[in-house]
């Protein structure tokens, strides 16, 4: 894992707490970021890890990747790597409207 994987997935953490709408906003700013290094020519920083996600195959409380906006049909994900249940679950879930 780089270091800006590790240093996003420890700012995400903090965040947890905040509401929905602060977490979005710096999700939205590093998937905005990856998209502006790509578009620089750069290369995008790789996906984080099901690990540093603590992803798990399996709802939490009720809440699933298939609710999730970074949810990607049919098993992907915008922000975790690897293949991604629609019954799955990780820390970075984020409700959709
Ligand atoms: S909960 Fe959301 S962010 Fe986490 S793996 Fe599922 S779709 Fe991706």
């Amino acid at each position: 894992m780089t270091g800006l994987v590790k240093g996003f997935a420890a700012a995400l953490g903090e965040r947890r707490a905040a509401c929905r709408t602060t977490r979005r906003g710096l999700l939205g700013g590093f998937v905005g970021l990856a998209l502006g290094a790509s578009a620089r020519g750069r290369a995008r920083p790789p996906p984080i890890s099901q690990q540093a996600a603590q992803y798990q195959p399996s709802p939490h409380d009720g809440m699933s990747c298939a609710m999730c906006t970074f949810f990607r049909p049919p098993a992907a994900c915008a922000v975790v790597a690897g293949a991604i249940s629609p019954r799955g679950w990780c820390k970075f879930f984020d409700l959709s409207d």
